[in-house]
């Protein structure tokens, strides 16, 4: 895959899950990579340990993306540490249960992260990627922005709405400059937030989801890597403002997905 030799990426969330494997990913494919963190230092510092065992250069910058300026600080650390900015993942994110008869504070904590966290580190990365005229900015959305029929996660899903329509809109407004914005939406995939959840809940809800999958399985956080990567490189370089699925077919979404 040509294009990434030389790049320069900062993925936001990267301690784990999706996020590290689109660190070591962008990495292996010869990006510089930034590993964006909020608490998780040790895990970081793994991701960093990944990259650089593979010959690539890597820092962890810990930084609470729902804060602006925090999010200018790491992406003025990633220039200042590679001198430029070419990709910017906008992974971080939460998940929260709730929906509209439960407290609206879980809804702003979700806006905060999960929306406002996007814009910052957007608004701080367009005017190092302006001046090169070229960048790719790849938001990590979620097929529950589509509307999922999976109980109490109304807040959430709105949260990941917001992804796609963010996603359009910026494809718009950055075109001129070179810079493309895409997004991905992915189905279920195996990392610690749906480990998180109690044991038997996770196991139901890795069963429940394979049997509505056209490929009978979840995914895996390198799958979604693999995409991402594409969408960083020179080889799509006439895709923008897309929200790309990924989540093995599912059964039940075939007829509204993307
Ligand atoms: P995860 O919980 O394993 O990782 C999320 C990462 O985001 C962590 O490293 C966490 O520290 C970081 N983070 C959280 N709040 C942050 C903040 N304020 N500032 C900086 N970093 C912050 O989750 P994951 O499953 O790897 O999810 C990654 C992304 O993929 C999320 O946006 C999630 O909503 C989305 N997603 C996940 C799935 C899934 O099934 N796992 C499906 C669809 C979409």
């Amino acid at each position: 895959m040509r294009g990434l030799e030389g790049r320069v990426a900062v993925v936001t969330g990267s301690s784990r899950g999706i996020g590290r494997a689109i660190a070591v990913e962008l990495a292996r494919r010869g990006c510089s990579v930034v590993c964006n963190y909020v608490n998780r230092d040790v895990e970081a510092r793994r991701t960093v340990e990944a990259i650089e065992g593979a010959g690539r250069r890597a820092i962890a910058v810990k930084a609470d993306v729902s804060v602006r300026g925090e999010a200018e600080r790491l992406i003025a650390e990633a220039v200042n540490a590679f001198g430029r900015l070419d990709v910017l993942v906008n992974n971080a994110g939460i998940f929260l249960r709730g929906g509209v008869m439960d407290d609206v504070s879980i809804l702003d904590r979700l806006y905060a992260v999960n929306v406002k966290g996007v814009v910052n580190c957007i608004a701080a990365a367009v005017p190092y990627m302006r001046v090169n005229r070229w960048g790719r900015i790849i938001n990590v959305s979620s097929i529950a922005g589509f509307g999922t029929s999976a109980r109490n996660t109304t807040y959430y899903a709105m949260s990941k709405a917001s992804i796609v329509v963010l996603t359009k809109r910026l494809a718009m407004e950055l075109g001129e400059y070179g810079i493309t914005v895409n997004a991905v939406a992915p189905g279920l995939i195996l990392t610690d937030l749906v480990f998180g959840s109690p044991k038997e809940e996770a196991e139901e809800l890795i069963k429940w989801t394979s049997e509505r999958t056209s490929l009978r399985r979840v995914g895996r956080p390198e799958e979604v890597a693999h995409l991402v990567a594409f969408l960083a490189s020179e080889e799509s370089s006439f895709i923008t403002g897309q929200v790309i699925t990924i989540d093995g077919g599912r059964i039940d979404f075939l007829s509204h997905s993307g």
